[in-house]
Parts: C-alpha cells; structure tokens; sequence
C-alpha cells in the first residue's frame, strides 16, 4: 500500500506521489490522514480570525482579483482603529489568534504596522498575531517580529520558477519569495507556505516540485486551495483547480508532515458548499473565518463568487462551529501552535 508507505516514511518518489494524486487509494489516504491527525490533534480544530485590512496591492499577479490591473475594484483600506476593534470582536469570540492579511500596500509602512501590531499585542498578550502581508525587506520582518507578530503567512504560489513565471509579472521573483521564506524562518517566525491548486499551466511535476520545496522548507503550517477564476484577470477563461485533487493533497501534506498547521480553506469553502468540512476530514486542522467588518468584506474579492462576504463576525463563528461539528471535529479556544513548537520560544 502506498499510503502506509508514506505513513511510515513521511516520503515517497515522484512517481508514488502521482499515483496518490491521481485518486489511487484515496479511500486508505484519507482514512490515515484523519487517523494521523487525531493522534496529534485530536479532534480540535483552531479558529483564526482573520482580518483583510486592505485590498490595495501593488502587484499584478495574473490570477489576482486584487491585482493592481484590477480597476472594476474598489479600494479601501481600514485604520487602526478599525483593526484594533475586530481584533477585541474576535477576542470575545473565543479567537486567539489574529491574521492581518492584505495586498501589498505600500501606505502601511514598518511604523504604521508595527504600531498596530504592539497595540494588539498589548491588548491580548495571550494571542498570537500572524501577518501575511506578502513580500518585504528581511529589515521590516524583523521590526514586525520585534513589535509582536510570531507568525507569516507567505505562500511561495510556485516553487517551479517558469511556473512562477507564468503566474506574476517580470517584477516578482520566485526567488525572492523563497529568499522572504528563509528569512523569516532565520528571525524566528512561525512560517505558514503553499500554493493553489490546478493554477493555470500547472502540471504533476510542478505540483511535486512543490511538495519538495515544502520539505526543504519544513513550515509550520501549509496553506493550500484550488486556484479560482477572477472575471477581471487574465486568467479569467482558465478552468478553477479541483476540489477532489485539493483533498487528496491536504492528506499527504498531513502524513508529509503530521505536526503541521493545515487550513481548510475558504477557496475550498467556495468551490463546493461542504468543502470545507471535507478538507477537516481530509487532515486539516485550522478554520480562518473571516473578521473583517462587513462592509469590505465583497472588496476583497480574490476570486468570483468568494463565500462568507455577507455576514457578520459572529455569524461566521456560529455557522463554522457548525460545519465543524458536523464534520466531527470541534472548535477549541486556544493560540494553536504547531506540535513541534515549544511555548518558551513565544514568550516575548
Ligand atoms: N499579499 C499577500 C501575499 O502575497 O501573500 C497576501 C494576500 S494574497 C491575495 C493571499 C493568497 O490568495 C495568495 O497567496 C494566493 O495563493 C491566494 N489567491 C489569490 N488569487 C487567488 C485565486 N484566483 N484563486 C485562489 N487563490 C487565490
């Protein structure tokens, strides 16, 4: 059986891997993965609350609904205030961990973030504060370290640099993606990576590739979704990733790496009503609803028909507990640190 093997080794070859992927076994895969994951996990599954504090981005990914190209969208961009008030909604909600994510706006300097996130960091010392906020210099992801965030969220997208290539203009580098990984890693945060599945041009090499990357890279959560169409990208008329593949690789990812933090996605979410309760029995163990106020959440559309934009926190928190029970999971309060993490290392 390949999936024991990989059970047992945390590895496969190149062609094994495939044959996963193609729906071999899938049965026994997610039956070990879910296995796997309660032994380390049990059934709880960590909340994230995340706020999507801005939609202006000064990239122009191809694939993007926030990309800079995008001039159907309207831009907004919420102030400190506003974040320090979803983050205290979020805390009464049982969340203790904050997800700032946006495009990269260049507005929000290194002063302007690191005094929004030290204010979080004062207000809820016993939260963990994740950014994902996209490429900077090793410079500002040690200010941001140093301000409270212990936690980057930074998908490399692609680890196949033609590939890459093939997703973002001239002026981004897959390179320097990688390069912003290892330096975050090197300061001492906690990594989260990953990519989309059935991106455009995507073949089982990339995909492997990918794999391989993230075992080079050992991150501490992997973050993964089936690619979307956008109606106002240049991808639009390419086909969305499958959900069936996505689940099939949520649980080698979790017998690749049985520690790891795996997100059931909102991509997943969207692209079937009860994916996200299948990516939970598939192996991931973290939910991201959504804090940002209601009122933006439309603009943050990365891709067309993107769930959860018309309600409210608490909404989104009572529907997710929902789905998760029904997926026979519960949600815990609790900062949720990957396994291998050691307490004394968050201390600030
Ligand atoms: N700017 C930050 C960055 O680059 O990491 C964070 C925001 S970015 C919009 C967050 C993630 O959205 C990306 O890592 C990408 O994988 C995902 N994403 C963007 N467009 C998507 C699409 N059309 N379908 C699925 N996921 C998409």
């Amino acid at each position: 059986m390949i999936t024991e093997q990989l059970e047992k080794q945390r590895d496969l070859t190149d062609g094994l891997l495939q044959r996963l992927m193609e729906g071999e076994e899938e049965e026994a895969l997610f039956a070990a993965a879910d296995r796997v994951r309660r032994e380390n996990y049990g059934d709880a599954v960590y909340v994230r609350g995340l706020i999507e504090f801005t939609n202006h981005c000064r990239n122009d990914c191809y694939y993007c609904g926030i990309r800079r190209s995008n001039r159907s969208l309207s831009r907004y961009r919420l102030d400190r205030e506003t974040i320090l008030a979803c983050c205290r909604e979020g805390y009464g909600l049982g969340y203790r961990t904050f997800v700032l994510q946006g495009g990269e706006d260049p507005w929000y300097t290194d002063e302007i973030l690191c005094d929004i996130v030290s204010q979080i960091h004062r207000e809820h010392p016993d939260c963990a504060i994740t950014l994902s906020l996209g490429e900077r210099s090793r410079d500002s992801y040690q200010r941001l370290f140093e301000a409270g965030a212990r936690r980057y969220l930074l998908r490399q997208e692609a680890a196949d640099e033609k590939l890459y290539r093939m997703l973002h203009p001239s002026r981004m580098s897959c390179e320097n993606r990688k390069r912003c990984l290892y330096a975050l890693k090197g300061i001492g945060y906690q990594v989260g990576s990953g990519f989309m599945v059935g991106a455009p041009g995507q073949r089982w090499e990339h995909l492997i590739g990918d794999l391989r990357f993230l075992q080079q890279l050992q991150p501490d959560m992997i973050g993964i979704g089936p690619y979307l169409r956008h109606q106002d990208t240049p991808y639009r008329d390419q086909p969305n990733g499958s959900m069936q593949l996505t689940l099939r690789l949520i649980a080698i990812l979790r017998l690749m790496f049985p520690g790891a933090l795996i997100p059931s996605t909102t991509a997943l979410g969207t692209i079937d009503p009860q994916g996200r309760e299948l990516g939970l029995k598939a192996g991931a163990n973290v939910v991201m609803p959504n804090l940002s106020p209601a009122a933006v959440r439309e603009k943050y559309e990365l891709y067309d028909n993107k769930i959860c934009t018309g309600e409210e926190s608490a909404q989104c928190r009572s529907c997710l507990e929902m789905r998760v029970f029904s997926a026979g999971y519960r949600i815990v309060t609790d900062i949720g640190d990957p396994k291998k993490y050691r307490a004394s290392d968050r201390d600030l």
